[in-house]
């Protein structure tokens, strides 16, 4: 995947979701065709903790089923850095699951000015990857 077509509407709430989860990480699941999220699942960090995330395996296999039935894929992950810069951490890496799924990570270190970016994690190896925003 060279990059992830993000309409601004979920870029918005993948930042909302991020501050309303402060100082803990905020997780979910971006789902679409191909590189193109049409559909977005905010869900539970049940590690509530500001360094770490982990989804709920029940709420993910509910969230994966529902992405098949409406005939789409999961595009990416996303996770919130509340207090680090918006790149994988090495515990992120390790938990790295999914290989054909991007990892989006929203930086909440300077909450003013917050950034977001996209990540293909293969066999330990870190890539970023754009993020196109669509109106
Ligand atoms: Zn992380």
């Amino acid at each position: 995947m060279e990059e992830i077509i993000l309409p601004r509407e979920f870029m918005r709430r993948i930042l909302s979701h991020g501050r309303s989860a402060y100082p803990d990480e905020a997780c979910g699941i971006l789902a679409g065709e191909e590189n193109v999220v049409k559909v977005m699942y905010e869900a539970t960090n049940l590690e509530s903790s500001p360094v770490s995330y982990m989804l709920d395996p029940g709420e993910q296999f509910r969230i994966m089923k529902e992405i098949r039935d409406r005939g789409m894929r999961m595009v990416a992950i996303y996770h919130s850095h509340p207090l680090a810069p918006p790149y994988p951490s090495q515990k992120d890496i390790n938990l790295v699951f999914y290989h054909d799924a991007a990892y989006i990570i929203a930086g909440l270190l300077d909450r003013a000015d917050p950034q977001v970016k996209a990540f293909e994690i293969i066999d330990g190896q870190v890539r970023e990857i754009g993020i196109k925003e669509l109106d």
